[in-house]
C-alpha cells in the first residue's frame, strides 16, 4: 500500500486503490486514455467486424470438415459464455463442442442456466468435475498463502480443460467469451494474478497443500500460448468482439428465447467466485471488482458513472445474506467459520512472494500487442 492521495479518474470509477493508476492533468485515468488511443481505434463492430466474422465462420468451418466438432466453447452459465454459445450456434452457424467445469461451487441459477441453453439450442454437453478432495486442498493452500488471487485453482482448471478438449478432440478454435465491451478494462494484476501461470499455482500448493495433486488439469503458458498455437494450429478466438455486444440487450434476449435468468453480478455463476470478488477482495485488499466492471460500461457508453458512483455506495455483497453465504464456503470446505476468518486476518502477500512467471507474461503481452495480435490486456 502507497501513502498515496486517494483520487478517483474524472471520467470512470477506477480510482487510487488500483496503486499503479496514472492520471494525466484532466484527472482521467491511463485505463480510459488506453481505451481511447489504442483499444477503440481497433475495434469495429459494424461492417469490418461483420467482415472478419463472415472470414473465420468461413475458416472454422473449413478446418471443422469431417469432423464431429468445428469449434469448442466453455460454458460457465455466465452472460459472456451464454451469448457466445448463442451467437456460435444460431449467428455463425457453428457445430461447437461445449463443455462445462464443475469444480463444485456452482450456483443452481448457473445450472439451470446451461441446461436451458443446452437444451434450447440442442447442443450437447461435456461436463468435466475437478476431483473435489484435490480442488478443496488447492483453494485451502491459497487461502494460507494469503494472496488475493485465491480463485486461481477455479480459473486455472476452467483453462487447463479447455485446452485439454482441444487437443483431446483434434478441434482448432476455441471460442470464448472475453469481450472488451464490458471486460475492455481489466482487473489489474496486483487485484488478480494471471490465473494461468501454473508455476505460481504449484509453488503454493507445494507450500501450503496437504496431498498431491494427481488429476487436477494444469496448464502451462508456454503450452497453450506457443506450443498450442503455432506448432498444434489450435487458435483462440473472440467473436463478441466482431459483433455489437450490448449488456442488457444480451441478457434480454437470453431470458426471453431460453428463459435465462440473470445474477446479481458479473461471475457470481460460481458461488465461491461470488464469496471471493465481493467479500474476500474488497474487504481483506480494498480491491473492488465492481470499478472495473463498471468502467468498462461507461466507456463503451453502457452505464453513466453517476448511477457508477451510486452503486458503489453499497457494499458490493448483500448485508442480509454474507453471514449465510461464509457459512456455506466454511461448511463446503471442511473448515470452521473460525478458520476462515482467520485467513481474512493473514498478513498480506502477493504474487511476488511466491515464484511466478510474470516476466514470461509481460514479455508476450508486449510482444502480442507489437504484433497487433492482442488489443489491451492487463496491466
Ligand atoms: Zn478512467
Amino acid at each position: 500500500m502507497t501513502n498515496r492521495n486517494y483520487q478517483i479518474c474524472t471520467s470512470c470509477v477506477m480510482d487510487t486503490t488500483d496503486s499503479t493508476i496514472v492520471f494525466d492533468d484532466q484527472g482521467v485515468c491511463d485505463h480510459c486514455n488506453t481505451f481511447k488511443n489504442v483499444t477503440l481505434p481497433s475495434w469495429d463492430t459494424g461492417e469490418a467486424g461483420q467482415a472478419q466474422l463472415d472470414a473465420l465462420v468461413t475458416t472454422i468451418k473449413r478446418e471443422g470438415q469431417g469432423k464431429d466438432f468445428d469449434c469448442i466453447i466453455g460454458m460457465s452459465g455466465g452472460i459472456d459464455s451464454s451469448y457466445l454459445t448463442y451467437i456460435a450456434k444460431e449467428k455463425m452457424g457453428l457445430r461447437p463442442l461445449v463443455f462445462h467445469v464443475d469444480a463444485g461451487w456452482n450456483s443452481q441459477i448457473a445450472v439451470n442456466n446451461i441446461e436451458r441453453l443446452i437444451d434450447g439450442l440442442g447442443l450437447d454437453l461435456f461436463t468435466e468435475v475437478i476431483d473435489w478432495q484435490e480442488m478443496r486442498d488447492l483453494q485451502l493452500a491459497f487461502f494460507k498463502s494469503g494472496v488475493p488471487h485465491i480463485d486461481s485453482p477455479q480459473d486455472h482448471a476452467f483453462f487447463a480443460t479447455m485446452y485439454k478438449f482441444a487437443t483431446q478432440h483434434n478441434v482448432k478454435y476455441i471460442l470464448t467469451g472475453a469481450n472488451l465491451s464490458t471486460e475492455c478494462i481489466r482487473n489489474p494484476v496486483e487485484w488478480m494474478y494471471y490465473q494461468s501461470d501454473s508455476r505460481q499455482l504449484k509453488d503454493i500448493h507445494r507450500q501450503f497443500g496437504t496431498r498431491p495433486l494427481k488429476t487436477y488439469p494444469v496448464t502451462s503458458i508456454l503450452w497453450h500460448k506457443i506450443w498450442l498455437p503455432y506448432f498444434k494450429g489450435i487458435n483462440v478466438v473472440r467473436p463478441l468482439n466482431m459483433v455489437p455486444y450490448i449488456k442488457e440487450e444480451a441478457k434480454q434476449l437470453l431470458m426471453d428465447r431460453f428463459g435465462w435468468q440473470p445474477y446479481p453480478q458479473k461471475h457470481f455463476e460460481s458461488r465461491f467466485t461470488k464469496f471471493y470478488e465481493s467479500y474476500w477482495l474488497p474487504e481483506r485488499f480494498g480491491y473492488d471488482v465492481r470499478r472495473v466492471q463498471y468502467s468498462s460500461l461507461i466507456v463503451t457508453g453502457q452505464m453513466t458513472r453517476d448511477e457508477a458512483i451510486e452503486l458503489l455506495k453499497k457494499p458490493s455483497y448483500d448485508e442480509s445474506t454474507i453471514r449465510q453465504e461464509i457459512e456455506f464456503v466454511a461448511n463446503k470446505l471442511g473448515i470452521s467459520h473460525d478458520e476462515l476468518n482467520g485467513f481474512m486476518a493473514l498478513p498480506r502477500r502477493t504474487y511476488k512472494d511466491y515464484k511466478n512467471q510474470r516476466q514470461i507474461y509481460d514479455y508476450g503481452a508486449r510482444l502480442m500487442r507489437a504484433l497487433g495480435l492482442e488489443i489491451g490486456g492487463k496491466r
